[in-house]
């Protein structure tokens, strides 16, 4: 993915700007700036898009079932595996599901131990 000649340089336009790991880092006037500027931008808009464990993409509203047995943080319960949640609301972030599951309440997912039906 490395680019084959470094761009000129964005503040005074000298042709010979170096490459150091994710930098671009001019020899005139020693300014830096990051190669993946453009890469990141993309990268952020691809965070609204939620996968369950195979891939599927999710949307409000979708049922999920439980892929493995999930400890209810601050309490003895457990999700069982095979167990249904209607309604989901993706929130993102690390837990990035919220959803209401049946006998437990109110709790948040990770989409990675989740499987759409
Ligand atoms: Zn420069």
């Amino acid at each position: 993915m490395n680019q084959a000649t470094p761009p000129s340089c964005v503040k005074c336009g000298c042709e010979y700007v170096d490459e150091a790991s994710d930098m671009y880092v001019c020899p005139e006037c020693s300014h830096e700036w990051p190669t993946k500027f453009i890469e990141k931008n993309d990268e952020e808009e691809q965070d609204y898009v939620i996968k369950d464990a195979n891939g599927v993409v999710l949307n409000d509203g979708d049922t999920i079932a439980v892929i493995k047995d999930l400890k209810v943080k601050g309490s003895s319960a457990v999700v069982k595996v095979g167990v249904k949640i209607k309604n989901i609301r993706l929130v993102g972030g690390d837990h990035d599901i919220d959803c209401k599951i049946p006998g437990i309440g109110e709790m948040k997912l990770k989409s990675e131990f989740v499987k759409k039906v």
